[in-house]
């Protein structure tokens, strides 16, 4: 079976005849004409990938800043560990979605992410609000948790993309980039064992006073 890799043509000749009827009749009439496939004026899944590329690159930096604060409000010392170093590899994370522009002949820019700033803002109020101890560190973990999902649900969609569009350089800088991310997730989970248990205990021991 083809790849679809040459759907410019469709929009060239105006008559879907070359290909059957492959492009079920877009009945809106074309805009513009498709300059090159590498142009700036991206289109269809080759636009999402670049879209949620600038919304990555954005959530990333916005981490390199976000971190830095769950780590000067942690307690536990197995999670500042962890948390800094998930902070080397955001800041190897942001590079890496620069050489990814790169790899596109594209100007690597970043577009503000609603999600990541929400659930940044989401764990700052957290932060704020509680007490030093291990229930605080309990909901970074949570926080952080919420923050390395929406990555890996990210990243998952951006290698398949890449993938498919051929951009074998960029899926492989953004897998590698995945993997730190389950990685930094299944930490997280194991941090969280003794820290919800003595999360726990904190509480009962207030309670007995
Ligand atoms: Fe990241
Ligand atoms: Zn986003
Ligand atoms: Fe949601
Ligand atoms: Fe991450």
């Amino acid at each position: 079976m083809a790849t679809p890799s040459k759907k410019t043509s469709a929009s060239k000749s105006g008559s879907s005849a070359q290909n059957g009827s492959s492009n079920k009749g877009k009945s809106k009439t074309q805009k513009t004409e498709r300059s090159s496939p590498k142009g700036q004026d991206e289109q269809g899944l080759r636009k999402l990938l670049v879209d949620q590329m600038k919304d990555m690159l954005w959530a990333e930096k916005k981490l390199t800043t976000a971190i830095p604060k769950m780590i000067k409000k942690a307690s536990s010392e197995e999670l500042i560990e962890s948390l800094t170093n998930h902070l080397e590899e955001t800041k190897e994370q942001v590079s890496r979605l620069e050489q990814a522009f790169q790899a596109m002949n594209l100007k690597a820019t970043a577009k503000e992410c609603e999600a990541m700033k929400g659930l940044v803002k989401e764990a700052e109020e957290l932060m704020e609000e509680m007490e030093e101890g291990s229930l605080r560190d309990a909901a970074i973990i949570c926080a952080a948790q919420k923050v390395e999902h929406y990555e890996i649900a990210t990243y998952g969609c951006l290698v398949t993309y890449s993938q498919i569009l051929g951009e074998t350089e960029v899926a492989e800088l953004l897998n590698e980039t995945l993997s730190e991310e389950k990685g930094a997730d299944e930490t997280l989970t194991e941090v969280s064992q003794n820290i919800n248990w003595m999360a726990e205990e904190e509480a009962e021991e207030e309670d007995a006073e």
